[in-house]
């Protein structure tokens, strides 16, 4: 672990809503984002969070505050998308991060306190785009408790593949369909075969599902035939996003075998608007943990660094927000927490492992890490797991009950990092809403 003044939890910003406890966005974080003034035809552009505005990064760059390696990582997130300053690597990444520091942080009021107070945009009054042109998307398939909880539900005798603990599996998933925070998912419609039929149906899915996920997002990339090492992977991530894979259950079980998932996936995935770069999550990294009685990695995977840090304590929670809720103006209802600590591979395996084969990643590419759940009931990344395929219903506080997703949900993800003598470093929030079927009435 690799800590530096950026870190340190006694500095503070003269921006005074960045130090209130809580907030998501402290002078340790500044996590980046693509945004503009909601409902204006402004240009999208890059900004970074800190306490409840955003520095506008189009703004800042045309100012003189910044010179060097931080002016030109600058100039590349004015852009519309995030892929140029992905692509200059982690030195740009690095020079902004702390030129952005001392900019913010507490000092005698200056004139570049003034200039810069002049490129503050209020996070309230911003929405936001999909921060980078994503050439690819693979969703991964990398938590261990989620891939035993849901094969208990299906084989009950032998629920984890043979090849689960070998390989970091994963799918290439679809870009087209990715969106941001507050996106409108419509039910998707599809094949389905009920247990005991003897030809499919046609039809709206039934079994609508999020999986709470995190998203990475790869700078720079590498040439087609050559490989990144499993100790250089974590250079090629930018930062992490929290993602859902929205899942129609019913469409995915019937269509997968033997290709693996396609419309059951296809119709939305939805990230948070905010990436945290690797630098602020630096704190929060731990031991990754292999039993002595499980199978060990192969030595492209294996590697020290991920033995000694290479897990992250990212805390993560699902909140369900009803109809009901919404028209009685009761709060959402947490229906499950837990940790991407769990993970039973590593972000620097997943890279590599991506890579192996000779397959080439490119700035602004995302990886899902696949549904993150944790080692007991609560800390089920997924509604089929936590009411177990429909035979234990959640009943939620409201007296309603939840086998699947109902019309009028919306699933909210929340993240964080937090422990003592560390600064919070939150993800904000991610927030998807399920609306009716086409043919629906
Ligand atoms: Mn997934």
């Amino acid at each position: 672990m690799q800590l530096n003044p950026t870190h340190d939890v006694t500095r503070k910003s003269w921006l005074a809503s960045a130090n209130k406890p809580g907030c998501d966005f402290p002078i340790q974080n500044l996590p980046f984002a693509v945004f503009r003034r909601a409902g204006s035809n402004e240009a999208f552009r890059g900004g970074v969070a800190i306490g409840d505005q955003i520095v506008d990064l189009g703004a800042l760059s045309r100012t003189t505050l910044l010179d060097g390696l931080a002016a030109q990582a600058t100039s590349a997130c004015a852009q519309p998308a995030l892929n140029d300053f992905f692509a200059m690597g982690p030195a740009a990444w690095r020079a902004l991060r702390h030129d952005l520091f001392a900019l913010l942080e507490s000092t005698p009021k200056s004139s570049a306190t003034d200039v810069l107070r002049d490129c503050l945009v209020p996070l309230a009054a911003a929405e936001f785009t999909v921060p980078a042109r994503i050439g690819d998307y693979t969703d991964f398939y990398t938590s261990i408790h989620h891939a035993l909880n849901v094969g208990r539900l299906f084989r009950p005798e032998d629920p984890l593949t043979p090849n689960f603990q070998w390989v970091p599996t994963a799918y290439h998933g679809r870009v087209s369909s990715i969106g941001v925070s507050g996106q409108k998912v419509r039910r998707p419609m599809g094949q389905s075969m009920s247990p005991g039929e003897a030809a499919p149906v046609y039809g709206a899915c039934a079994r609508l599902d999020y999986e709470i996920e995190l998203g990475l997002f790869i700078g720079q990339g590498n040439a087609q035939g050559e490989q990144i090492a499993v100790d250089d992977a974590e250079a090629h991530v930018f930062g992490i996003c929290m993602l859902n894979d929205w899942s129609a259950r019913d469409i995915q079980f019937w269509e997968m075998a033997p290709l693996g998932p396609f419309l059951g996936k296809n119709f939305a995935t939805t990230i948070s608007p905010w990436i945290v770069t690797m630098e602020a999550l630096e704190p929060y990294r731990q031991e990754w943990h292999r039993a002595a009685d499980e199978p060990q990695p192969l030595a492209y995977l294996e590697s020290k660094h991920v033995r000694t840090d290479g897990a992250l304590d990212i805390q993560l929670e699902v909140w369900l927000e009803t109809a009901q809720h919404r028209a009685r103006g009761d709060h959402a209802e947490r229906l499950s927490r837990t940790s991407f600590k769990h993970q039973y591979w590593a972000v620097a395996q997943m890279v590599a492992h991506h890579t192996v084969g000779g397959c080439n990643l490119q700035p602004g590419d995302l990886l899902g890490t696949g549904t993150i759940s944790g080692p007991t009931d609560i800390e089920a990344g997924a509604i089929i797991e936590l009411a177990r395929a429909g035979r234990t219903p959640l009943k939620l506080i409201n007296g309603e009950e939840r086998s699947f997703l109902a019309d009028g949900d919306a699933v909210i993800f929340k993240g964080w990092c937090e422990k003592p003598g560390h600064a919070r470093i939150g993800f904000g929030e991610n927030r998807g809403e399920v609306h009716p079927a086409l043919n629906a009435q």
